[in-house]
């Protein structure tokens, strides 16, 4: 059924199912398995299973389809396949999808692991990968061909926070006949339009501001029916990677809040880098929300926000870095992000720690950076935080 729901609606109603006891909080079926009334009822279920209808909890269970559903309207798909980690949705998506021989397109820029997934394990299988720098459209009209089957991408890097035009990336794989899937975990399903701008499967680390307290590890792959359930879910199902019910219901109860968590963030998150830019122990500061930064109207027509991280560089090179981050009071230093929690991130000597230092060069990760993950705190308390670890008083 569509309804015309607007966002927050969605947040905290869609995919609700209920029990017969009508309760009103999602129910938390902890259970990996279900009982059926007959033997020709458990052979009916198993050539074809109801809406309402499960078998193993590995292949799916109302709690985990409650949240499924929820985020599938969130995100404007037709369906959506809930995974136990950020990792298993962007290795199932690429895997369900790629054979042998296969070439992918994937932009440069990408979160260790996902590179791990790309570099490695797809060409392990003799699928051939085309790295491209992905806020350049040209590399991409270059790299792409008939033969392409698939672009990746990040909508939004890491650390660096630099923008890949969805609308302008997924025509030229379209013209190709390359499906588009994008990571758009730092973009964040409420400032991302990212189907709507012409991606065909979008995957989120829930981890991150889907659950948004850093309890629950979980993770999600949206797109057409067709694709969920006839590429994907296969995958999926037998190898191994769905969501645990408990976690589908920890982010049930989370995406109530994300409208206004990921609002607050960001616009927290857009006060902090003004005050930053004005700082002398600050250099370079990178938030897209900014209007001098280079990409400002790109993130304006595809997210409306700069999202929720600030990264910049403390004047002085690492020992800088490392004292101002020693110094932070409320701000922890840990490499989690979208969490209620400001966290506080050294990429050079952590998530990106195993790149080659020419890699790290052109990415831009350079040893004074800070990837600052905006939480819920008051933000005249964070800025005083972050000036007085900056030895500003
Ligand atoms: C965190 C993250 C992932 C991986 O998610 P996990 O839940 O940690 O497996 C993938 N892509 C991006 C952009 C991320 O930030």
């Amino acid at each position: 059924m569509t309804k015309d729901w607007k966002t927050r609606t969605q947040l905290v109603h869609e995919g609700t199912r209920r029990s017969q006891y009508g309760e009103m909080a999602e129910a938390i079926f902890l259970t990996q398995g279900f009982v059926y009334p007959t033997a020709e009822a458990a052979e009916e279920r198993f050539i074809k299973a109801g809406e309402d209808e499960f078998i193993y909890a590995r292949y799916g269970n109302p709690t985990t389809r409650m949240f499924e559903e929820r985020i599938a309207a969130l995100e404007g798909t037709d369906d959506a396949f809930a995974t136990a980690s950020g990792m298993a949705a962007v290795s199932g998506a690429l895997m369900s999808l790629v054979r042998a021989g296969d070439h992918v397109v994937s932009a440069r820029a990408l979160f260790g692991s996902c590179l791990y997934v790309l570099e490695e394990v797809l060409q392990k299988f003799g699928v051939r990968v085309t790295f491209v720098d992905g806020a350049d459209l040209d590399q991409w009209r270059a790299a792409v061909t008939p033969g392409t089957k698939a672009v990746f991408f990040e909508s939004m890097s890491n650390p660096t926070l630099e923008l890949v035009d969805i609308r302008g990336v997924s025509e030229i794989a379209h013209k190709a006949g390359a499906l588009v899937i994008c990571d758009n975990v730092f973009a964040t399903p409420i400032f991302s339009r990212a189907v709507e701008q012409g991606a065909d499967v979008v995957v989120y680390s829930t981890t991150k501001h889907i659950d948004g307290q850093g309890r629950a590890l979980g993770g999600v792959v949206c797109g057409t029916k067709e694709f969920v359930r006839k590429t994907l879910e296969p995958y999926m199902k037998h190898t191994g990677g769905s969501m645990s019910p408990f976690t589908a219901w920890m982010h049930l109860n989370g995406m109530a809040t994300l409208d206004l968590r990921c609002r607050a963030m960001a616009a927290s998150a857009l006060r902090i880098a003004e005050v930053l830019s004005g700082w002398s122990q600050v250099g370079r500061v990178i938030y897209p929300g900014l209007a001098v930064h280079p990409q400002h109207d790109l993130a304006m027509t595809q997210m409306g926000s700069g999202g929720t991280i600030v990264t910049f560089d403390v004047a002085g090179g690492k020992e800088a870095a490392f004292r101002f981050m020693n110094a932070l009071g409320i701000v922890k230093i840990s490499n989690n992000l979208g969490d209620a929690k400001t966290i506080a991130t050294h990429p050079a000597t952590t998530t990106h720690q195993r790149l080659p230092q020419e890699q790290k060069d052109a990415l831009g990760i350079t040893p004074g950076l800070i990837r600052l993950s905006v939480g819920l705190e008051d933000v005249d308390d964070l800025i005083a935080d972050l000036g007085q670890a900056l030895g500003r008083n």
